[in-house]
């Protein structure tokens, strides 16, 4: 029951203030807080200083970026523990919100390390296709509690991160999939199997389908515990062009096997995939000019996520550079033969200036993005390269709000 309970929340960014929000609309009362007195003020909800303890409140909706374990929990979490209420996920109480209409609505669980945005946003689009109506959110894109009462026809598609699956209590997904698992987020997690342990939370209550990689030897080893259906991504797709190399392989399988699980017939699907238009920011196709095509994946912060696309690209202008993540480029080396010139941005450019001399790859040490984007477009054509391909390796915090902008601007650029 929502309507009548009385819910802490506590982080009021795109999760937190929608979430409080709704709460008050589904009849329950809040007490809101964030850290940051400027958007306590802004929510306009009543206030509610965990230092206060939780006595009287039912659960606590804690956003995902805030830990309620490792590395140190928040004092809310431990205020919540001293008053013995749950901390709960948005995700949870959009549940409880459907289920209270009477609505048999069908949940759909996607998590991993990578891909699960990509895999979200593919099966609300092949959903969208089959006329199933459908709302994606949760992780990225609209927060779950943002998302529509959907009746019984209806799917919710919830892109789930390790944090939000460790807060769920009756949330049963009829589908859950788990995409693949790598070393991520160890800080708050403590050690690998805190992090499996916190994935494999989407299987709970034994959800009837469960869809699992098996690209990763991790992934691998809960397929043959509990999948019901095993996937790979070995073959790259031909008909896809939103969807290029072997990763979006993993989360088009992914997706295919979803889909059919809820009913839709194979030609829907290949329809889905091959008009799937892609998400911003993830080896987006930018424009092509004089035979140069602009490629932006700004959502590339580290070197795993650049190296499928360099996989993808045989002969690239490479503009690179922000905040490195801890050993930098080293990992790209066997791919770096595949950049004719890289154009360094940021503050760590000496740091991947020195692998790129190394491996003898020619480079420019642009600085700024205004800058890099006309040297990376002169250079494409003065040595025949047919791709510009942003994918920095780096997070954006030294210029840029998020890789967002960073993306925004480099189209910006291009296509002025
Ligand atoms: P997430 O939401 O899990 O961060 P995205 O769909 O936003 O994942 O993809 C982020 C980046 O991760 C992509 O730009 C790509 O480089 C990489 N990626 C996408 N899908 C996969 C996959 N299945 N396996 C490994 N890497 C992937």
């Amino acid at each position: 029951m929502i309507g009548g309970s009385h819910i802490a929340v506590v982080g009021l960014g795109r999760n937190g203030l929608p979430a409080a929000e709704r709460l008050v609309a589904l009849g329950a009362t809040v007490g809101v807080w964030d850290d940051n007195p400027a958007h306590r003020v802004a929510a306009g909800l009543p206030l509610h200083d965990p230092a206060l303890g939780y006595a009287g409140f039912d659960a606590l909706v804690l956003s995902p970026g805030i830990p309620h374990n490792l590395p140190a929990p928040h004092p809310a979490a431990n205020a919540a523990r001293a008053a013995g209420i749950p901390i709960l996920s948005d995700a949870e109480f959009l549940y409880r919100a459907v289920r209270a209409t009477g609505s048999h609505a069908r949940f759909v669980g996607i998590t991993g390390t990578n891909g699960k945005s990509t895999t979200t946003a593919l099966i609300a689009h092949i959903l969208t296709l089959a006329g199933i109506p459908n709302a994606a959110g949760g992780n990225l894109g609209p927060a779950a509690l943002a998302l529509p009462m959907l009746g019984d026809d209806g799917v919710y598609v919830l892109e789930m991160s390790s944090y939000m699956l460790e807060r769920l209590d009756t949330l049963r997904f009829d589908i859950a999939l788990l995409l693949n698992l790598s070393p991520d987020h160890l800080d708050r997690h403590g050690s690998m199997d805190g992090y499996i342990g916190a994935k494999r939370h989407v299987f709970d209550h034994a959800a009837p389908v469960r869809i699992v990689g098996t690209d990763d030897p991790w992934s691998a080893k809960i397929a043959r515990d509990i999948a019901t259906h095993a996937i790979s991504g070995s073959t790259p797709l031909d008909d896809a062009p939103a969807l290029p190399g072997a990763h979006n392989a993993q989360n088009a399988a992914a997706a295919s096997a979803a889909a059919t699980a809820l009913g839709v017939s194979t030609k829907v699907i290949a329809r889905g995939l091959r008009t799937f238009p892609g998400l911003p920011h993830r080896q987006q196709r930018v424009a092509t000019q004089d035979g140069v095509t602009f490629i932006n994946d700004s959502k590339a912060t580290n070197a795993d996520s650049t190296a499928r696309a360099l996989a993808c690209n045989d002969r690239v202008i490479w503009i690179a550079g922000g905040v490195a993540k801890a050993g930098g480029i080293d990992s790209l080396r066997d791919l770096l033969p595949r950049v004719a010139h890289a154009v360094l941005i940021g503050q760590d450019a000496p740091l991947l200036a020195r692998t790129l001399r190394e491996a003898g790859i020619p480079i420019t040490v642009s600085g700024t993005m205004e800058a890099a984007v006309p040297a990376a477009r002169s250079l494409a054509h003065d040595l025949h390269a047919p791709v510009v391909l942003l994918s920095p390796a780096c997070a954006s915090f030294d210029q840029f709000s998020g890789f967002e902008a960073r993306g925004e601007r480099f189209m910006q650029l291009v296509t002025a």
